[in-house]
């Protein structure tokens, strides 16, 4: 089922996503660059400066989470500042047509609630909720105390996200879910991820082990063994892919 061109790709996969009625999407941090937030592996980004597998470390947060903050803080007190674009939106409609169970995602930005998605499985947390490492006070981004890092200002211990940092175990329910769900269902949309994070990176081939079509929007391949590749930013794939699927139902 290799692409032959992308307007007949478009028709196919939307015809397997309304076949199916057991569609879920697995997103990464490519379908938030088009709302301004870096991908790891973006050109001139702060990623390139700052090796996220030692600045996002659990190991360094303990040992200087002032580094964490420097990178992070920017994000988090500016976190209302950023919106959900149309790929975002588009597959808020699509659960709201009836055709996608849940958005399973690697990002951390909240923006598939903020676009309106009801089921979203945030298997690497959220940078929205924030909390002291020693009395456990929650904070809600942006309003959190001034510092690099933060201090909490019940008992002057050190915040922290809710977010999984590398090194640090995924939320146990979550992944159980995002697991269920890769093995039930009949499509997996896998967009803007480019498959280097583990155990996110293996769902896809959960999925496609148990026989579901696997459909990759991505602006380049990620995976091998797609049976559908949409090469296109997430902002215009993914409206455009629900706009094919409108046309069949
Ligand atoms: P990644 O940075 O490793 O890869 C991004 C992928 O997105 C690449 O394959 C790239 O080709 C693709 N891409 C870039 N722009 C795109 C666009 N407009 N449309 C479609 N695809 C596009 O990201 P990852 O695979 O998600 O893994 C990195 C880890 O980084 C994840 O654990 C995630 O939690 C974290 N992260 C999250 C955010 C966020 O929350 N927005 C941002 C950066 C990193």
């Amino acid at each position: 089922m290799e692409n032959k061109n992308l307007e007949e790709t478009y028709g196919q996969a939307a015809q397997a996503i309304v076949n199916s009625k057991r569609c879920v999407a697995l997103t990464g941090a490519g379908i938030s660059a088009e709302s301004g937030i870096p991908t790891f592996r973006s050109k001139g980004g702060l990623w390139e400066k700052y090796d996220p597998a030692i600045y996002a470390s659990i190991e360094m947060f303990r040992q200087d989470p002032s580094k964490y903050w420097t990178i992070r803080g920017e994000f988090i007190r500016n976190y209302n500042n950023y919106y959900p674009n149309p790929g975002h939106l588009a597959l808020a409609q699509l659960e709201a047509l009836g055709l996608l169970r849940c958005v399973i995602t690697q990002n951390i930005d909240g923006l598939h609630t903020k676009a309106g998605s009801k089921r979203v499985i945030e298997i690497h947390g959220s940078l929205r909720e924030i909390y002291c490492q020693k009395c456990r006070k929650q904070f809600i981004a942006p309003d959190v105390p001034e510092g690099t890092p933060p201090y909490c200002d019940n008992c002057g211990g050190v915040l922290k996200p809710n977010t999984v940092l590398f090194g640090e175990s995924l939320p146990p329910h979550a992944l159980m879910d995002a697991q269920t769900e890769s093995l039930n269902c009949g499509v997996m949309l896998v967009i803007g991820t480019s498959a280097n994070v583990y155990p996110a990176a293996a769902l896809p081939d959960m999925a496609r082990q148990q026989g579901a079509i696997i459909v990759e929007v991505n602006i380049e391949r990620a995976f091998a063994g797609v049976h559908f590749f949409l090469g296109e930013k997430a902002g215009t794939a993914l409206p455009q892919l629900v706009s094919e699927i409108k046309k069949l139902i």
